[in-house]
């Protein structure tokens, strides 16, 4: 069975007390290999190394062109990698390889060859003041790597998100402490090892292997760790701000979400079932931005949910190693059983079910693609974040009541709009409170686009320039001209 260790300092390094954990195949419930179980005193080591290369090391000499030749190279040995690494995500969580090869690890890529451009590109301002004491002045800002950050992420697309984090704050000039999801460390490890022999000084990119309360928490209370991003549920983001907010981290989180897909009566029909399908049932549901309240015109709501819950049984569920199957298991025994909770409770609060419903018990941990209908929003299964192939419709009659409806939620993270008509679209698209709007296409992602969400969905920006700049601080200096 492999054996997986932490990285830090360049180096592949057991738990202090030598403690490890065990990964689990979701398709046969089997151990197939163990983690180092990372401690405290792992945390205290790899940010200690972190802030070495930040004050006097090798990295903290580096210039941005610098910076972007490095984040380059590691993008080319990303790219040399993209089947292992995506092979690594996928059996890692039972996930059918093909999406991570086609999305996940180009989207890896993007990030850090986008990264490499901002890295020489963060520029200060030059500011007109009033002088000083009837002196004149020049004002200027500079812009500082934060420092060290604690990146914690979560299981559902490891890579890509570890590079949201790690390729921007690369850029900005900062180092990091990765904590991968107890559930998929390989691919966080392997991107490490890809830093070093990319010719990153020992130091800058760390792994440590454990669990949150463990790992999270002590990057949280680290008095060096400068940043927290992270990425999961609420409910842990939730636990970060009451334990590093006090301390005065910055804190980006990147939380859950209930996203709507809203379908007009005027929408290219087979599109928008074919576009609410994929972002109900990709990467099984388990993916933040997943379109799970598909709310949809009443002259058409009928004919579309019959034409979803077909989509819906058309898909084949199994082994995806196997020919012809197109969704694996979800990634996790406790994601199994809440997501068949959520679909009694759908069915309990009697919405109509269309397809799918409650899996049969069996090996693996296996769910039903689901379709229900004749919904409200105020059904549970139109409230909570299900993370599962679960999508829920729900009619609505005017545009107001269909703004209203989808931004009746806690969540904010993204949102579709399926409609032939340019200024509903723009008009219904500026009235949603979400981070991000996809007009006729699901949850379209690019390395240059910000991405993040509002109310319950979090705090922050990632991607693009807005990701590189929330890791660094702008000074500002002022110089007498007398
Ligand atoms: P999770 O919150 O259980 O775990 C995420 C990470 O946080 C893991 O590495 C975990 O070990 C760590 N963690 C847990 N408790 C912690 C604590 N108290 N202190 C510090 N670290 C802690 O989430 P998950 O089950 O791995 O992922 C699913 C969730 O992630 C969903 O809610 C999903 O919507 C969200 N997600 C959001 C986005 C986004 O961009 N908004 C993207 C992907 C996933």
């Amino acid at each position: 069975m492999t054996h997986l260790k932490h990285f830090i300092e360049g180096a592949h390094v057991d738990a202090s007390d030598g403690a490890r954990m065990t990964l689990v195949n979701p398709i046969d419930e089997k151990p197939y290999a163990s983690a180092a179980c990372g401690t405290a005193e792992d945390v205290e080591r790899a940010v200690a190394a972190a802030h070495r290369q930040l004050h006097g090391g090798a990295w903290s000499r580096l210039n941005g062109a610098q910076r972007g030749v490095l984040l380059h190279k590691l993008a080319d040995l990303v790219e040399r990698d993209l089947e292992r690494l995506a092979d690594m995500d996928a059996s890692a969580i039972g996930r059918s390889p093909m999406e991570p090869r086609m999305m996940d690890v180009p989207n890896a890529i993007a990030n850090l060859r986008a990264a490499a451009g901002w890295a020489n590109a963060l520029e200060g301002r030059t500011i007109p003041t009033g002088g000083y004491m009837g002196v004149k002045t020049l004002s200027y800002t500079v812009r500082e790597p934060i420092g060290v950050v604690g990146a914690i992420v979560p299981w559902n697309s490891p890579l890509m998100i570890t590079t949201w984090k790690v390729a921007a704050l690369l850029a900005a000039g900062c180092t990091v402490v990765i904590k991968p999801s107890e559930e998929t460390p390989q691919s966080a490890l392997h991107l490490a090892a890809l830093c070093q022999e990319a010719g990153f000084p020992d130091g800058v990119v760390n792994v440590v292997t454990g669990h949150g309360e463990v790992v999270g928490r002590a990057l949280c209370v680290h008095p060096q760790v400068a940043k927290i991003s992270f990425t999961g549920s609420p409910e842990a983001g939730r636990a970060i701000q009451r334990t590093a907010g006090p301390l005065f981290k910055r804190v980006a989180l990147e939380l859950g979400g209930k996203s709507p897909q809203i379908v007009f009566d005027d929408a290219a029909f087979d599109d928008a079932v074919r576009g609410c399908a994929l972002g109900l049932f990709v990467n099984q549901g388990q993916v933040c931005a997943a379109g799970s309240r598909i709310l949809v015109h009443k002259s058409i709501a009928k004919r579309f949910a019959s034409a979803l819950a077909d989509a819906a049984k058309q898909v084949k569920v199994g082994n995806p190693s196997e020919s012809g199957v197109q969704m694996g298991p979800v990634a996790k025994k406790a994601q199994q059983e809440r997501v068949n909770r959520y679909i009694q409770l759908g069915i309990d609060e009697g919405a109509e079910l269309l397809a799918g419903g409650v899996s049969p018990k069996g090996n693996g941990f296996f769910v039903q693609p689901t379709i229900f209908a004749g919904a409200t929003n105020q059904m549970t299964i139109a409230r909570v974040e299900i993370f599962g192939p679960v999508g829920t419709v729900i009619e609505f009659e005017t545009d107001e009541q269909a703004v209203a409806l989808a931004n009746d939620s806690e969540y904010g993270l993204a949102a579709t709009v399926w409609t032939t008509n340019l200024a509903r679209a723009h008009k219904v698209a500026q009235a949603l409170q979400v981070g991000a709007v996809g007009v006729n296409c699901w949850s379209p992602l690019d390395a240059n686009l910000p991405w993040g969400g509002v109310k319950t969905s979090g705090i922050g920006r990632e991607g693009g320039l807005s990701g590189a700049l929330s890791f660094t601080e702008e000074k500002v200096i002022t110089v007498l001209l007398p």
